[in-house]
Protein backbone atom coordinates (compact mmCIF):
# COMPACT_ATOMS: atom_id res chain seq x y z
CA UNK A 1 0.00 0.00 0.00
CA UNK A 2 1.16 3.51 -0.51
CA UNK A 3 2.66 5.74 1.90
CA UNK A 4 0.56 8.95 1.23
CA UNK A 5 2.92 11.01 3.42
CA UNK A 6 6.00 10.54 1.05
CA UNK A 7 3.96 10.75 -2.30
CA UNK A 8 1.88 13.78 -1.20
CA UNK A 9 3.71 17.04 -2.69
CA UNK A 10 3.18 20.65 -3.07
CA UNK A 11 2.82 21.46 -6.52
CA UNK A 12 4.74 24.42 -7.44
CA UNK A 13 2.40 26.89 -8.23
CA UNK A 14 0.77 26.72 -4.95
CA UNK A 15 2.24 29.92 -2.54
CA UNK A 16 1.24 28.01 0.75
CA UNK A 17 4.72 29.55 3.09
CA UNK A 18 5.74 26.40 5.76
CA UNK A 19 5.24 27.90 8.69
CA UNK A 20 7.85 27.70 11.61
CA UNK A 21 5.78 25.12 13.76
CA UNK A 22 3.72 22.92 11.64
CA UNK A 23 0.24 22.11 12.19
CA UNK A 24 1.00 18.55 10.83
CA UNK A 25 0.68 19.09 7.35
CA UNK A 26 1.54 16.41 5.25
CA UNK A 27 1.71 18.90 2.10
CA UNK A 28 3.72 21.48 3.61
CA UNK A 29 6.40 18.51 4.15
CA UNK A 30 5.37 17.40 8.19
CA UNK A 31 5.40 14.08 7.65
CA UNK A 32 6.32 12.49 11.01
CA UNK A 33 3.59 11.61 13.21
CA UNK A 34 3.04 14.38 16.00
CA UNK A 35 0.59 12.46 18.84
CA UNK A 36 -0.43 9.34 19.35
CA UNK A 37 -3.64 9.02 17.04
CA UNK A 38 -1.15 9.81 14.07
CA UNK A 39 1.31 7.28 15.41
CA UNK A 40 -1.55 4.21 15.04
CA UNK A 41 -2.48 5.11 11.59
CA UNK A 42 1.20 5.04 10.08
CA UNK A 43 1.90 2.25 11.83
CA UNK A 44 -1.14 0.15 10.30
CA UNK A 45 -3.80 1.53 7.92
CA UNK A 46 -6.86 1.05 9.80
CA UNK A 47 -8.62 -0.62 7.12
CA UNK A 48 -6.23 -3.23 7.78
CA UNK A 49 -8.21 -4.22 11.24
CA UNK A 50 -11.16 -6.42 9.32
CA UNK A 51 -8.97 -9.11 8.54
CA UNK A 52 -8.18 -9.68 12.34
CA UNK A 53 -11.52 -9.09 13.55
CA UNK A 54 -12.67 -11.63 11.43
CA UNK A 55 -9.87 -14.21 11.85
CA UNK A 56 -8.64 -13.56 14.94
CA UNK A 57 -10.74 -11.37 17.76
CA UNK A 58 -13.91 -13.24 16.39
CA UNK A 59 -12.50 -16.30 17.02
CA UNK A 60 -10.64 -16.09 20.28
CA UNK A 61 -12.35 -12.86 22.11
CA UNK A 62 -12.28 -10.06 23.38
CA UNK A 63 -9.13 -10.46 25.36
CA UNK A 64 -7.51 -11.26 21.91
CA UNK A 65 -7.77 -8.20 21.08
CA UNK A 66 -4.60 -5.72 20.74
CA UNK A 67 -4.93 -2.43 22.66
CA UNK A 68 -4.08 -0.30 19.94
CA UNK A 69 -6.98 -2.02 17.84
CA UNK A 70 -9.26 -1.90 20.21
CA UNK A 71 -9.03 1.98 21.24
CA UNK A 72 -8.14 2.81 17.48
CA UNK A 73 -8.67 0.64 14.48
CA UNK A 74 -11.77 -0.54 15.43
CA UNK A 75 -13.21 2.91 14.77
CA UNK A 76 -12.94 2.09 11.06
CA UNK A 77 -15.35 -0.96 11.20
CA UNK A 78 -18.11 0.92 12.82
CA UNK A 79 -16.85 -0.66 16.43
CA UNK A 80 -16.26 1.43 19.55
CA UNK A 81 -16.45 0.00 23.28
CA UNK A 82 -19.13 1.13 24.77
CA UNK A 83 -19.53 2.30 28.43
CA UNK A 84 -18.78 0.32 31.25
CA UNK A 85 -22.01 0.70 33.33
CA UNK A 86 -22.31 1.84 36.77
CA UNK A 87 -19.48 4.87 36.34
CA UNK A 88 -21.08 8.03 36.63
CA UNK A 89 -20.33 11.12 34.72
CA UNK A 90 -17.62 12.52 37.39
CA UNK A 91 -15.43 10.02 36.42
CA UNK A 92 -15.67 10.32 32.29
CA UNK A 93 -12.58 13.09 32.47
CA UNK A 94 -10.50 11.52 35.44
CA UNK A 95 -10.50 7.41 34.31
CA UNK A 96 -8.53 6.48 31.93
CA UNK A 97 -9.80 4.53 28.44
CA UNK A 98 -9.39 1.15 29.64
CA UNK A 99 -11.44 1.82 32.68
CA UNK A 100 -14.18 2.95 31.04
CA UNK A 101 -14.20 0.28 28.33
CA UNK A 102 -16.69 -2.49 28.66
CA UNK A 103 -16.16 -5.93 26.52
CA UNK A 104 -19.24 -5.06 24.29
CA UNK A 105 -19.27 -2.84 21.51
CA UNK A 106 -21.63 -0.19 19.93
CA UNK A 107 -21.98 -0.91 16.15
CA UNK A 108 -22.86 1.63 13.67
CA UNK A 109 -24.11 0.58 10.43
CA UNK A 110 -24.29 3.55 7.41
CA UNK A 111 -27.50 3.65 5.70
CA UNK A 112 -25.41 6.26 3.25
CA UNK A 113 -29.22 7.73 2.36
CA UNK A 114 -29.95 4.73 1.00
CA UNK A 115 -33.82 3.31 0.38
CA UNK A 116 -33.72 0.47 2.71
CA UNK A 117 -36.18 -2.64 1.27
CA UNK A 118 -38.52 -4.93 3.90
CA UNK A 119 -35.87 -7.49 3.64
CA UNK A 120 -33.03 -4.57 4.52
CA UNK A 121 -35.37 -3.52 7.50
CA UNK A 122 -36.08 -6.35 8.85
CA UNK A 123 -32.20 -7.79 9.15
CA UNK A 124 -31.61 -4.69 10.66
CA UNK A 125 -34.22 -5.72 13.53
CA UNK A 126 -33.21 -9.13 13.49
CA UNK A 127 -29.82 -8.44 14.24
CA UNK A 128 -30.51 -5.91 17.25
CA UNK A 129 -33.24 -8.93 18.40
CA UNK A 130 -29.99 -11.48 18.01
CA UNK A 131 -26.94 -9.83 18.90
CA UNK A 132 -27.74 -6.23 20.45
CA UNK A 133 -30.12 -6.74 23.64
CA UNK A 134 -32.65 -5.27 21.26
CA UNK A 135 -30.89 -1.75 21.39
CA UNK A 136 -30.86 0.20 18.31
CA UNK A 137 -31.02 3.92 17.91
CA UNK A 138 -31.74 5.99 14.43
CA UNK A 139 -28.71 8.43 14.71
CA UNK A 140 -28.87 11.99 12.97
CA UNK A 141 -26.56 10.83 10.26
CA UNK A 142 -29.19 8.20 9.50
CA UNK A 143 -27.22 5.21 10.63
CA UNK A 144 -28.56 2.27 13.13
CA UNK A 145 -26.39 2.44 16.12
CA UNK A 146 -26.45 -0.84 17.72
CA UNK A 147 -25.14 -1.80 21.97
CA UNK A 148 -24.17 -4.93 23.83
CA UNK A 149 -22.60 -6.36 20.47
CA UNK A 150 -20.15 -9.14 21.51
CA UNK A 151 -17.14 -9.94 19.11
CA UNK A 152 -17.61 -13.19 18.31
CA UNK A 153 -20.80 -12.35 16.70
CA UNK A 154 -19.20 -9.66 14.33
CA UNK A 155 -18.70 -11.54 11.08
CA UNK A 156 -22.24 -12.98 11.47
CA UNK A 157 -23.48 -9.77 11.85
CA UNK A 158 -21.71 -8.35 8.79
CA UNK A 159 -22.88 -11.41 6.92
CA UNK A 160 -26.38 -10.53 7.25
CA UNK A 161 -26.10 -6.66 6.62
CA UNK A 162 -23.80 -7.72 3.43
CA UNK A 163 -26.27 -9.63 1.90
CA UNK A 164 -29.07 -6.66 2.31
CA UNK A 165 -26.21 -4.41 0.80
CA UNK A 166 -25.81 -2.46 4.24
CA UNK A 167 -21.97 -2.50 6.13
CA UNK A 168 -20.39 -0.74 8.93
CA UNK A 169 -17.56 0.29 7.44
CA UNK A 170 -15.63 3.14 7.44
CA UNK A 171 -19.00 4.34 9.71
CA UNK A 172 -17.00 5.82 12.28
CA UNK A 173 -13.06 6.81 12.40
CA UNK A 174 -10.49 9.45 10.50
CA UNK A 175 -12.03 8.51 7.28
CA UNK A 176 -15.42 9.43 4.78
CA UNK A 177 -18.22 8.80 7.39
CA UNK A 178 -21.51 7.50 6.77
CA UNK A 179 -23.32 10.13 4.19
CA UNK A 180 -26.19 12.13 4.41
CA UNK A 181 -29.05 12.11 1.67
CA UNK A 182 -32.34 13.43 1.06
CA UNK A 183 -34.62 11.16 2.44
CA UNK A 184 -36.92 12.29 -0.55
CA UNK A 185 -34.67 11.67 -3.48
CA UNK A 186 -36.20 10.84 -6.26
CA UNK A 187 -39.62 11.11 -5.38
CA UNK A 188 -40.23 14.78 -3.55
CA UNK A 189 -42.32 17.13 -6.45
CA UNK A 190 -40.27 20.01 -5.39
CA UNK A 191 -36.51 18.59 -5.59
CA UNK A 192 -34.16 20.19 -7.48
CA UNK A 193 -31.96 17.40 -8.43
CA UNK A 194 -31.79 13.80 -7.06
CA UNK A 195 -28.24 13.26 -5.98
CA UNK A 196 -28.74 9.53 -5.33
CA UNK A 197 -26.25 9.07 -8.54
CA UNK A 198 -23.88 11.01 -7.43
CA UNK A 199 -23.76 9.22 -4.03
CA UNK A 200 -23.60 5.91 -4.81
CA UNK A 201 -20.65 6.82 -7.05
CA UNK A 202 -18.68 8.32 -4.39
CA UNK A 203 -19.38 4.97 -1.99
CA UNK A 204 -18.42 2.68 -4.83
CA UNK A 205 -15.19 4.68 -5.53
CA UNK A 206 -13.82 5.74 -2.05
CA UNK A 207 -15.32 4.08 0.75
CA UNK A 208 -12.92 0.86 1.89
CA UNK A 209 -10.29 3.29 -0.42
CA UNK A 210 -7.01 3.58 1.46
CA UNK A 211 -6.15 6.50 -0.18
CA UNK A 212 -8.65 8.29 1.97
CA UNK A 213 -8.51 6.25 4.94
CA UNK A 214 -6.49 7.86 7.04
CA UNK A 215 -7.61 11.92 7.13
CA UNK A 216 -6.46 14.20 10.10
CA UNK A 217 -9.84 13.04 11.66
CA UNK A 218 -13.88 12.52 10.67
CA UNK A 219 -15.04 13.73 7.27
CA UNK A 220 -18.51 14.05 6.74
CA UNK A 221 -20.43 14.20 3.80
CA UNK A 222 -24.08 15.17 2.50
CA UNK A 223 -25.74 15.42 -0.66
CA UNK A 224 -29.11 16.52 -1.38
CA UNK A 225 -30.94 18.19 -4.29
CA UNK A 226 -34.24 19.29 -1.81
CA UNK A 227 -34.82 22.63 -1.29
CA UNK A 228 -35.56 21.78 2.68
CA UNK A 229 -31.98 21.61 3.03
CA UNK A 230 -32.87 18.30 4.60
CA UNK A 231 -29.15 16.75 4.46
CA UNK A 232 -27.88 19.40 6.99
CA UNK A 233 -25.25 21.21 4.97
CA UNK A 234 -24.71 23.72 7.11
CA UNK A 235 -22.71 21.16 9.45
CA UNK A 236 -21.07 18.89 7.35
CA UNK A 237 -17.61 19.01 6.38
CA UNK A 238 -18.09 18.78 2.58
CA UNK A 239 -21.91 19.48 1.48
CA UNK A 240 -23.26 18.94 -1.85
CA UNK A 241 -26.56 21.22 -2.52
CA UNK A 242 -29.10 21.44 -5.43
CA UNK A 243 -28.88 24.23 -6.80
CA UNK A 244 -30.18 25.63 -10.55
CA UNK A 245 -28.03 27.52 -13.24
CA UNK A 246 -29.85 30.04 -15.25
CA UNK A 247 -28.44 28.08 -18.34
CA UNK A 248 -27.13 25.01 -17.47
CA UNK A 249 -29.91 23.77 -15.10
CA UNK A 250 -30.18 21.55 -11.83
CA UNK A 251 -26.74 20.45 -10.62
CA UNK A 252 -24.70 21.21 -6.96
CA UNK A 253 -23.18 23.97 -5.02
CA UNK A 254 -20.40 22.94 -2.89
CA UNK A 255 -20.04 24.05 0.80
CA UNK A 256 -17.43 23.51 2.92
CA UNK A 257 -16.39 23.74 6.36
CA UNK A 258 -19.12 22.71 8.64
CA UNK A 259 -19.04 21.20 11.88
CA UNK A 260 -20.08 21.86 15.51
CA UNK A 261 -18.27 20.46 18.54
CA UNK A 262 -16.74 22.96 21.14
CA UNK A 263 -16.01 25.39 17.91
CA UNK A 264 -19.04 25.43 15.75
CA UNK A 265 -18.70 26.68 12.51
CA UNK A 266 -21.64 26.68 9.64
CA UNK A 267 -20.52 25.40 6.58
CA UNK A 268 -19.57 28.45 3.80
CA UNK A 269 -21.06 28.31 0.10
CA UNK A 270 -18.78 28.32 -2.99
CA UNK A 271 -21.40 29.68 -4.97
CA UNK A 272 -20.57 27.26 -8.36
CA UNK A 273 -22.27 24.49 -10.57
CA UNK A 274 -21.35 20.96 -10.62
CA UNK A 275 -22.79 18.69 -13.07
CA UNK A 276 -24.41 15.59 -10.43
CA UNK A 277 -22.10 13.38 -13.10
CA UNK A 278 -18.83 15.26 -12.01
CA UNK A 279 -19.72 15.24 -7.85
CA UNK A 280 -17.81 12.51 -7.49
CA UNK A 281 -14.56 14.30 -8.81
CA UNK A 282 -15.13 17.30 -7.05
CA UNK A 283 -15.62 15.61 -3.31
CA UNK A 284 -12.24 13.49 -4.12
CA UNK A 285 -11.01 16.98 -4.80
CA UNK A 286 -12.16 18.33 -1.49
CA UNK A 287 -11.20 15.11 0.60
CA UNK A 288 -7.60 14.99 -1.16
CA UNK A 289 -7.58 18.76 0.23
CA UNK A 290 -8.51 17.30 3.75
CA UNK A 291 -5.92 14.36 3.49
CA UNK A 292 -2.78 16.64 2.31
CA UNK A 293 -3.90 20.12 3.83
CA UNK A 294 -5.56 19.26 6.84
CA UNK A 295 -4.39 20.15 10.67
CA UNK A 296 -2.91 16.72 11.95
CA UNK A 297 -0.42 18.12 15.00
CA UNK A 298 -3.67 18.78 17.61
CA UNK A 299 -7.18 16.60 17.55
CA UNK A 300 -8.93 19.40 18.45
CA UNK A 301 -7.71 21.48 15.25
CA UNK A 302 -8.04 18.64 12.61
CA UNK A 303 -11.25 19.24 11.15
CA UNK A 304 -11.64 20.71 7.82
CA UNK A 305 -13.48 23.89 9.23
CA UNK A 306 -10.68 25.49 10.48
CA UNK A 307 -8.81 24.42 7.56
CA UNK A 308 -11.43 26.46 5.46
CA UNK A 309 -11.47 29.34 8.13
CA UNK A 310 -7.67 29.75 7.80
CA UNK A 311 -7.84 29.84 3.97
CA UNK A 312 -11.17 31.38 3.50
CA UNK A 313 -13.19 30.22 0.48
CA UNK A 314 -11.81 31.84 -2.20
CA UNK A 315 -8.69 30.31 -1.41
CA UNK A 316 -9.63 27.23 -0.92
CA UNK A 317 -11.71 26.84 -4.37
CA UNK A 318 -8.67 27.98 -5.99
CA UNK A 319 -6.49 25.04 -4.56
CA UNK A 320 -9.36 23.08 -5.24
CA UNK A 321 -9.21 23.63 -9.02
CA UNK A 322 -5.42 24.60 -10.01
CA UNK A 323 -4.31 21.24 -7.31
CA UNK A 324 -7.23 18.93 -7.16
CA UNK A 325 -9.42 19.34 -10.73
CA UNK A 326 -7.02 20.64 -12.96
CA UNK A 327 -9.92 23.11 -14.45
CA UNK A 328 -12.10 26.03 -12.84
CA UNK A 329 -15.64 25.49 -11.71
CA UNK A 330 -18.55 27.24 -12.78
CA UNK A 331 -19.63 29.84 -11.11
CA UNK A 332 -23.96 30.31 -10.28
CA UNK A 333 -25.73 32.53 -8.26
CA UNK A 334 -27.34 30.67 -4.79
CA UNK A 335 -30.89 29.90 -4.68
CA UNK A 336 -33.31 30.93 -1.79
CA UNK A 337 -33.21 27.83 0.61
CA UNK A 338 -35.33 26.20 3.37
CA UNK A 339 -39.02 27.01 2.12
CA UNK A 340 -40.07 24.43 4.49
CA UNK A 341 -38.65 21.84 7.62
CA UNK A 342 -36.50 19.19 6.23
CA UNK A 343 -37.60 16.50 8.61
CA UNK A 344 -40.38 15.53 6.22
CA UNK A 345 -42.70 14.04 9.02
CA UNK A 346 -46.16 13.94 7.55
CA UNK A 347 -47.91 12.86 4.86
CA UNK A 348 -46.54 14.00 1.66
CA UNK A 349 -47.60 13.50 -1.94
CA UNK A 350 -44.67 12.47 -4.52
CA UNK A 351 -44.22 13.35 -7.74
CA UNK A 352 -45.95 9.97 -9.45
CA UNK A 353 -48.93 10.62 -7.21
CA UNK A 354 -48.10 7.87 -4.66
CA UNK A 355 -47.45 9.54 -0.96
CA UNK A 356 -44.14 9.54 0.94
CA UNK A 357 -44.82 9.67 5.22
CA UNK A 358 -42.32 10.54 7.56
CA UNK A 359 -42.84 9.69 10.95
CA UNK A 360 -40.85 9.79 14.07
CA UNK A 361 -39.92 7.91 17.32
CA UNK A 362 -39.30 10.00 20.29
CA UNK A 363 -35.67 10.85 20.32
CA UNK A 364 -34.60 8.23 17.54
CA UNK A 365 -34.86 5.44 20.28
CA UNK A 366 -36.60 2.41 18.68
CA UNK A 367 -35.86 -1.56 18.91
CA UNK A 368 -35.53 -4.38 17.13
CA UNK A 369 -39.17 -5.29 16.86
CA UNK A 370 -39.85 -1.83 15.40
CA UNK A 371 -37.33 -2.38 13.09
CA UNK A 372 -38.65 -5.51 11.89
CA UNK A 373 -41.99 -4.58 11.94
CA UNK A 374 -41.13 -1.64 10.38
CA UNK A 375 -40.46 -3.79 7.47
CA UNK A 376 -43.24 -5.68 7.28
CA UNK A 377 -45.19 -2.56 7.12
CA UNK A 378 -43.16 -1.93 3.80
CA UNK A 379 -44.24 -5.49 2.35
CA UNK A 380 -47.73 -6.03 3.75
CA UNK A 381 -48.13 -2.48 2.36
CA UNK A 382 -46.22 -2.51 -0.94
CA UNK A 383 -44.09 0.13 -0.19
CA UNK A 384 -41.37 1.43 -2.38
CA UNK A 385 -39.12 1.21 1.01
CA UNK A 386 -37.50 3.30 3.77
CA UNK A 387 -35.06 5.96 4.65
CA UNK A 388 -33.66 7.07 8.06
CA UNK A 389 -33.06 11.08 7.96
CA UNK A 390 -30.73 13.44 9.58
CA UNK A 391 -33.14 14.38 11.95
CA UNK A 392 -33.34 10.63 14.09
CA UNK A 393 -36.74 10.39 11.62
CA UNK A 394 -37.84 7.56 9.49
CA UNK A 395 -39.63 7.96 5.83
CA UNK A 396 -41.50 5.60 4.27
CA UNK A 397 -41.81 6.32 0.08
CA UNK A 398 -43.81 4.75 -2.56
CA UNK A 399 -47.38 4.76 -0.72
CA UNK A 400 -50.48 4.56 -2.48
CA UNK A 401 -53.16 7.02 -2.12
CA UNK A 402 -55.78 5.06 -1.04
CA UNK A 403 -53.51 2.82 1.77
CA UNK A 404 -51.94 6.06 3.33
CA UNK A 405 -54.69 6.49 6.39
CA UNK A 406 -53.96 2.59 7.15
CA UNK A 407 -50.35 2.73 6.72
CA UNK A 408 -49.95 6.17 9.31
CA UNK A 409 -52.32 4.24 11.93
CA UNK A 410 -50.03 1.05 11.86
CA UNK A 411 -46.70 3.23 11.95
CA UNK A 412 -48.39 4.95 15.11
CA UNK A 413 -49.06 1.15 16.90
CA UNK A 414 -44.79 0.18 16.62
CA UNK A 415 -44.01 3.79 17.53
CA UNK A 416 -43.72 6.10 14.75
CA UNK A 417 -45.69 9.14 14.72
CA UNK A 418 -46.32 10.61 11.40
CA UNK A 419 -48.47 13.47 13.18
CA UNK A 420 -46.55 13.88 16.83
CA UNK A 421 -46.74 16.75 19.03
CA UNK A 422 -44.23 19.62 18.00
CA UNK A 423 -42.10 18.49 21.44
CA UNK A 424 -41.94 14.92 20.03
CA UNK A 425 -41.07 16.16 16.74
CA UNK A 426 -38.81 18.58 17.46
CA UNK A 427 -36.09 16.84 20.32
CA UNK A 428 -33.06 14.93 19.54
CA UNK A 429 -30.65 13.22 22.03
CA UNK A 430 -27.39 11.87 21.50
CA UNK A 431 -26.23 8.70 23.24
CA UNK A 432 -25.55 10.32 26.24
CA UNK A 433 -24.12 8.07 29.38
CA UNK A 434 -25.98 5.12 28.77
CA UNK A 435 -23.62 3.98 26.23
CA UNK A 436 -20.85 6.68 25.33
CA UNK A 437 -17.80 6.82 27.02
CA UNK A 438 -17.20 10.60 26.67
CA UNK A 439 -21.18 11.37 28.16
CA UNK A 440 -21.13 13.37 31.56
CA UNK A 441 -24.72 13.16 31.92
CA UNK A 442 -27.76 10.72 30.62
CA UNK A 443 -29.50 12.12 27.46
CA UNK A 444 -31.99 9.64 25.75
CA UNK A 445 -34.54 8.50 28.89
CA UNK A 446 -34.07 12.39 30.19
CA UNK A 447 -34.78 13.78 26.53
CA UNK A 448 -38.27 11.25 26.51
CA UNK A 449 -39.02 12.27 29.94
CA UNK A 450 -39.04 15.93 28.88
CA UNK A 451 -40.64 15.09 25.97
CA UNK A 452 -43.59 13.39 27.78
CA UNK A 453 -44.20 16.65 30.34
CA UNK A 454 -43.45 19.39 27.57
CA UNK A 455 -46.43 17.48 25.71
CA UNK A 456 -48.18 17.73 28.98
CA UNK A 457 -47.18 21.65 29.84
CA UNK A 458 -47.82 22.19 26.44
CA UNK A 459 -50.42 20.77 24.71
CA UNK A 460 -51.17 22.63 21.71
CA UNK A 461 -48.12 25.19 21.06
CA UNK A 462 -48.14 26.41 17.94
CA UNK A 463 -44.95 26.86 16.93
CA UNK A 464 -41.79 24.08 16.82
CA UNK A 465 -39.24 25.04 19.37
CA UNK A 466 -36.24 22.21 19.08
CA UNK A 467 -34.81 21.13 21.84
CA UNK A 468 -31.71 19.23 21.28
CA UNK A 469 -29.61 16.89 24.43
CA UNK A 470 -26.33 16.19 24.10
CA UNK A 471 -24.56 14.21 26.61
CA UNK A 472 -20.95 16.28 26.40
CA UNK A 473 -19.36 19.12 24.50
CA UNK A 474 -18.46 17.09 21.49
CA UNK A 475 -22.47 17.96 20.11
CA UNK A 476 -23.61 14.98 18.38
CA UNK A 477 -27.35 15.93 18.64
CA UNK A 478 -26.28 18.98 17.64
CA UNK A 479 -26.40 21.43 20.75
CA UNK A 480 -25.65 24.81 19.13
CA UNK A 481 -28.65 24.60 16.18
CA UNK A 482 -31.59 24.03 18.24
CA UNK A 483 -33.53 26.63 19.90
CA UNK A 484 -33.06 24.96 23.35
CA UNK A 485 -29.77 23.15 22.54
CA UNK A 486 -28.26 21.80 25.85
CA UNK A 487 -24.62 20.79 26.69
CA UNK A 488 -24.21 17.92 29.16
CA UNK A 489 -21.76 18.88 32.29
CA UNK A 490 -21.42 18.47 35.76
CA UNK A 491 -23.15 21.97 37.62
CA UNK A 492 -23.03 22.67 41.24
CA UNK A 493 -26.08 22.67 43.33
CA UNK A 494 -26.53 23.19 46.73
CA UNK A 495 -22.81 22.66 47.38
CA UNK A 496 -22.48 19.43 45.11
CA UNK A 497 -21.83 18.65 41.54
CA UNK A 498 -24.65 17.14 39.87
CA UNK A 499 -25.55 16.15 36.28
CA UNK A 500 -26.84 18.82 34.29
CA UNK A 501 -26.51 21.23 30.81
CA UNK A 502 -25.09 24.41 29.74
CA UNK A 503 -28.20 25.77 27.90
CA UNK A 504 -27.70 27.19 24.21
CA UNK A 505 -30.44 29.77 23.06
CA UNK A 506 -31.33 31.03 19.45
CA UNK A 507 -29.44 28.54 17.06
CA UNK A 508 -30.76 26.65 13.77
CA UNK A 509 -29.99 25.04 10.47
CA UNK A 510 -32.33 25.28 7.39
CA UNK A 511 -34.99 28.07 8.23
CA UNK A 512 -32.94 29.83 10.21
CA UNK A 513 -29.66 29.74 10.18
CA UNK A 514 -27.23 30.79 13.17
CA UNK A 515 -25.52 29.65 15.88
CA UNK A 516 -27.05 29.71 19.13
CA UNK A 517 -25.89 31.63 21.68
CA UNK A 518 -23.85 30.35 25.21
CA UNK A 519 -25.76 31.58 27.95
CA UNK A 520 -23.19 31.51 30.61
CA UNK A 521 -25.93 32.23 33.78
CA UNK A 522 -27.48 29.44 31.86
CA UNK A 523 -26.42 26.48 33.61
CA UNK A 524 -29.59 23.88 34.53
CA UNK A 525 -29.55 20.95 36.50
CA UNK A 526 -31.14 17.33 34.91
CA UNK A 527 -33.57 17.51 38.02
CA UNK A 528 -34.30 20.95 37.12
CA UNK A 529 -35.30 20.58 33.32
CA UNK A 530 -38.38 20.41 32.35
CA UNK A 531 -39.19 23.93 34.79
CA UNK A 532 -36.53 25.72 32.77
CA UNK A 533 -37.83 24.89 29.81
CA UNK A 534 -41.39 25.85 31.15
CA UNK A 535 -40.10 28.97 32.15
CA UNK A 536 -38.42 30.14 29.10
CA UNK A 537 -41.41 28.44 26.90
CA UNK A 538 -43.64 30.64 28.62
CA UNK A 539 -41.56 34.03 28.72
CA UNK A 540 -41.41 33.28 24.67
CA UNK A 541 -45.38 32.79 24.65
CA UNK A 542 -45.87 36.25 26.56
CA UNK A 543 -43.35 38.30 25.24
CA UNK A 544 -43.59 37.05 21.23
CA UNK A 545 -45.10 40.34 18.77
CA UNK A 546 -47.53 36.61 17.68
CA UNK A 547 -46.86 33.31 16.47
CA UNK A 548 -45.08 34.20 13.47
CA UNK A 549 -41.89 35.40 15.54
CA UNK A 550 -40.35 31.68 16.10
CA UNK A 551 -38.33 31.65 19.17
CA UNK A 552 -35.32 32.02 17.81
CA UNK A 553 -36.14 35.34 16.61
CA UNK A 554 -37.24 36.01 20.05
CA UNK A 555 -34.01 35.30 21.24
CA UNK A 556 -32.47 37.59 18.94
FE1 LIG B 1 -21.20 10.87 23.50
FE2 LIG B 1 -20.83 13.45 23.89
FE3 LIG B 1 -21.42 12.56 21.45
FE4 LIG B 1 -23.27 12.53 23.31
S1 LIG B 1 -22.29 14.37 22.48
S2 LIG B 1 -22.78 10.82 21.93
S3 LIG B 1 -22.10 12.09 25.14
S4 LIG B 1 -19.57 12.10 22.58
Amino acid sequence: MTDLRYTASRPEHTEIPRPKRGEGQWALGYSEPLNKNEQSKKDDNPLNVRDRILYTYSKRGFDSIDPADLRGRFRWMGLYTQRRPGIDGGKTAVLGEEQLDDRYFMMRVRSDGKLLSADALRTLGGISTDFARDTADITDRQNIQYHWIDIVDVPEIWDRLAAVGLDTLEACGDCPRGFLGSPVAGVAKDELIDGTPALEEIRRRYIGNPDYANLPRKFKTSISGHPSLDGAPEINDVSFVGTVHPELGPGFDLWVGGGLSTNPMLAQRMGVWIPVDEVADAWEGVIGIFRDYGYRRLRSRARLKFLVADWGVEKFREVLENEYLGKRLVSSPSPEYATRNGDHIGVHEQKDGNFYIGATPTVGRINGAALTELGNLVERYGAAGARFTAYQKVVVLGVAPDRVDALVADLDAIGFSARPSTWRRSTMACTGIEFCKLAIVDTKQRAIDLVDELERRFPDLDTPISVNVNGCPNACARTQIADIGLKGQLVLHEGEQVEGFQVHLGGGIGLHNTIGKKLRAHKVTSAGLDDYVTAIVTNYLADRSDATESFAQWVV
